[in-house]
């Protein structure tokens, strides 16, 4: 029996996906050859890459504004390293909200001096800071869009004149807002997008050879652009799930009509999580919580055993919360039905009533 997935990343992705991309894996386009056989330099293969890549700038609202998609492999976390040997000059202005966005510290410093403009490790990272100045002479400015350890959200993105450049791993195609802010998005396809492997950059052109150092082919973002994301073979079905998915997205109205549906899963688990007086929300402030990712714990640890067994009998899976934060994490991404949703929230009032 299928299960619920809420698992943080690899994720779920539509049924629907799934069926034409394991289709593919027997036949691709009745071509009497595997996706996993072809040539990426293959007529067949080249159509999905730029099919991935126009449905990309098509759904963000990004076509005809000087962005490059790139597919490339190595994560979010070989991004870190990449935007900032690619960007960082001098020094660069960074926000600190959780896990990957120290990583994203920790890689820049390679390359040149980090300023962290605010931080919320004070609170275990149970809140997005506001009100911090960033640099007007900081080479970049970086933040996480969403922390899917954490689970806390930039609703409000900073206004600056330097680049903006985000990771949105969890949360890009789940919300409408202006991509057009942004100069670099990066995201691990693995959480909203697609299967682990590939690895989406969205940026312009024009924010690059700013630095002074040379950078090795494989990490320079000109040699990606000028191969069209194949100076090496990419992540070839992994770029084709991601398609799909995107193509199932768009089918559905795009972004802004998954947005709804979001909100309501969000709304509907939060709502229960501050009703319930067995649950108690981990982010600290309500407008930071996720969409995404909602973080959560038992106010009494004598009702795990009971409750992790009325998740099992319901068919839930991937509800652990992360090692560093604990308790329970339900990753609500675009193709979790709203139906799960209900489904964990009954399992909730079940483990109420039983006590
Ligand atoms: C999962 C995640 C990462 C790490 O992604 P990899 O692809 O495993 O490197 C980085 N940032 C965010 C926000 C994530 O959710």
């Amino acid at each position: 029996m299928k299960k619920h997935n809420f698992s943080a990343g690899p994720s779920i992705l539509p049924q629907e996906v799934f069926k034409e991309a394991a289709a593919a894996v027997l036949n691709f386009n009745n071509s009497g050859l595997s996706i996993l056989e072809i040539s990426h330099r293959s007529k067949d293969f080249i159509a999905v890459m730029e099919q991935a890549k126009s449905l990309t700038l098509e759904l963000l609202g990004l076509e005809n504004k000087g962005y490059q998609v790139l597919f490339l492999q190595g994560g979010a976390s070989m991004q870190f390293v990449m935007l900032a040997q690619n960007l960082l000059e001098s020094k660069a202005a960074y926000l600190n909200t959780g896990t990957w966005a120290n990583n994203a510290i920790k890689e820049a410093r390679f390359f040149g001096e980090v300023i962290e403009v605010a931080s919320s490790k004070d609170k275990n990272y149970n809140y997005i800071p506001k009100n911090f100045e960033i640099p007007a002479d900081a080479d970049y400015f970086h933040c996480t869009s969403n922390n899917t350890i954490f689970g806390t959200q930039i609703k409000e993105f900073p206004k600056t004149e330097i680049p903006l450049v985000c990771d949105m791993s969890s949360d890009i195609f789940s919300r409408n807002i202006d991509f057009s802010q942004f100069s670099l998005i990066y995201a691990g396809a693995q959480k909203n997008m697609g299967p682990a492997g590939t690895t989406l950059v969205i940026l312009k052109e024009s924010i690059l050879n700013k630095v002074s150092r040379a950078i090795p082919n494989i990490l320079n973002y000109n040699s990606h652009i000028a191969k069209e994301s194949m100076y090496n073979t990419p992540a070839v079905f992994s770029v084709y799930v991601s398609m799909l998915n995107l193509k199932w997205l768009k089918a559905k109205g795009g972004i802004a009509a998954i947005e709804k549906v979001n909100n309501e899963k969000a709304a509907l688990l939060y709502s229960e999580i501050d009703r319930n007086s067995l649950f108690e929300g981990f982010v600290s402030r309500l407008d930071d919580r996720s969409t995404m990712n909602a973080t959560f714990n038992l106010t009494d640890e004598t009702y795990k055993e009971p409750f992790e067994t009325l998740l099992k009998e319901a068919g839930i899976s991937g509800l652990n919360g992360h090692r560093s934060v604990g308790g329970y994490r339900a990753s609500m991404y675009n193709a979790l039905p709203i139906e799960s949703v209900k489904l964990l929230v009954e399992v909730m009032q079940d483990l109420e009533n039983q006590n």
